[in-house]
């Protein structure tokens, strides 16, 4: 399979295109949204058919698989049909003078996507979009429909003005345009609360990698990945740090979440029951300030996710600069999340997973994930084989058979090192403890020098003793229970019981 990649451009445009291309946005909107009814309906009729109820008695053969096909095809739900279906709609509609076949086949795969991987139960019910939730438009290819020639975007009647880096000091433009372009796609963001339109170039080849960013090619790193913190462990390097550092605009985003929420309990009294629990299928009332902050709170979740992606970014290209085999374990992201649920979704260790393994495919590197629940990583000791199981508040790892403690991602990073078809290899993490030993130490005192003057993340454990004393320790789950405690009440609430109390 050829390899692409993406080259994101700024369109530059005039009020009048702007107002266009809202408007075949929403018209792709109506589209996603009639195909993904027209999808749901004849899913529903396949179910209603005797094929299927037949089928859904049976075990697992392929009589069973049959009769759903047969179920499926005779209430005509494929792509290929559905695409007829919007051929006949755009014909029929306005939306026709605005977006041509090939975009609107590429809507109706969307949708016939979310129906098939819903009736497949891979994923939930899919939704129907509202005004400004669609916001991705692509052709098919560079040939018909949106198309990029000569330095512009044309499409239907419309020629857009992409902005270019003209520095470009490392070459990564100049080298992305002089590929082939597969097709292009358009992307509507909010930035400041106002709409952006933005041309994805589908290149075919590599990205051209920055001379900056070299890579440490032949040579193997581990990884130890929580769900806040990074440890990671080369021959001749170590590093332990946070995921991403994005604690002050979590700060404003908790701020003005409590400030909508003072906002709606104000606007909308009698829609919460005694306990102060908001009750449903209630009109909701929204204050001119209370959308304001809306849209500031949009922006700053925006802000937010940019602003990760590219610490992600930097921290894949740090990886990579240490070496290109990253061994690691295999982590159940959907369990992590469900032990810490907003840790996760503010550092997404998941998503970093995904940057590095698209990078490795693109650096010819690989990622070797293997088996926690073989290699126990986090419970053994490579000096004497024992293994003992940690809790999770135990930042340290201390053996009686005398080895110095260490910090234990860390070292859980250097076994992972050390980890040969999915075995860990004792006598190679023995021979190499002379070096990293120091190199760990070196690590975890880098850590701290940056850790001060910030807020001191209690995951890193930063003295032995700590991972004695539970009052001293806050691990980072107990401090997430105490977020998701504040969130239960409040600031009125919290008010009125403070007034009860003499
Ligand atoms: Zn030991």
């Amino acid at each position: 399979m050829s390899r692409n990649f993406i080259c994101e451009l700024l369109l530059s445009l005039t009020p009048s295109q702007y107002r266009i291309l809202n408007i075949r946005f929403d018209g792709g909107r109506n589209l996603y949204n009639a195909c993904l009814g027209e999808a749901l309906k004849r899913l529903a009729a396949a179910k209603r058919s005797s094929d299927w109820k037949k089928a859904a008695g049976l075990p697992r053969c392929k009589e069973r698989t049959g009769l759903f096909r047969n179920a499926l095809k005779e209430h005509h739900f494929s792509e290929y049909e559905l695409h007829f279906y919007v051929k006949k709609l755009v014909k029929e509609c306005w939306i026709g003078d605005h977006i041509d076949s090939q975009v609107a086949q590429k809507i109706a795969t969307r949708a016939f996507q979310a129906v098939d991987e819903y009736a497949k139960a891979k994923r939930g019910n899919p939704r129907f979009k509202g005004i400004g939730q669609f916001s991705s438009i692509e052709g098919k290819s560079n040939i018909t429909g949106i198309r990029f020639k000569n330095g512009k975007i044309h499409w239907n009647g419309l020629v857009l003005t992409p902005i270019y880096d003209t520095k470009d000091i490392h070459g990564v433009q100049a080298h992305a345009l002089s590929q082939r372009t597969k097709y292009v796609r358009l992307v509507r963001r909010t930035v400041r609360g106002k709409f952006c339109f933005y041309a994805q170039l589908v290149q075919e080849g590599e990205p051209l990698i920055k001379k900056k960013n070299s890579l440490g090619k032949g040579k193997s790193v581990g990884l130890d990945i929580g769900p806040s913190t990074i440890a990671v462990v080369s021959e001749e390097n170590a590093v332990l740090q946070e995921l991403t550092d994005c604690e002050e605009n979590h700060k404003k985003t908790k701020k003005l979440q409590k400030a909508l929420d003072r906002s709606r309990r104000t606007t909308n009294p009698d829609n919460y029951n005694e306990k102060g629990m908001p009750l449903k299928n209630k009109q909701w009332k929204r204050s001119g300030r209370y959308r304001k902050k809306q849209a500031q709170l949009a922006e700053e979740k925006r802000v937010t996710a940019a602003s990760r992606k590219t610490q992600h970014g930097t921290l894949a290209n740090q990886i990579f600069s240490m070496g290109t085999t990253i061994k690691t374990e295999k982590l159940s992201y959907k369990q992590f999340q469900k032990n810490f649920g907003r840790s996760i979704a503010r550092h997404a260790p998941g998503m970093l997973i995904e940057i590095l393994r698209r990078k490795a495919e693109n650096a010819g590197g690989q990622i070797i994930e293997f088996s926690p629940y073989q290699t126990k990583l986090s419970q053994t000791c490579h000096a004497c084989g024992n293994t003992k199981k940690k809790s999770l508040k135990e930042r340290w790892h201390v053996c009686p058979c005398g080895l110095e403690s260490v910090q234990r991602d860390l070292y859980s990073a250097f076994l992972a090192l050390n980890v040969e078809q999915g075995v860990l290899n004792r006598s190679q993490a023995q021979k190499a403890w002379t070096s990293a030993g120091p190199l760990l130490q070196q690590a975890l005192l880098r850590c701290k020098e940056t850790a001060k003057g910030k807020r001191k993340l209690a995951s890193f454990g930063f003295s032995p003793s700590q991972s004695c004393s539970p009052d001293e320790d806050e691990s980072t789950v107990s401090e997430d229970k105490e977020t998701m405690r504040a969130n239960v009440y409040s600031f009125e609430e919290l008010d009125r019981l403070v007034i009860r109390t003499p």
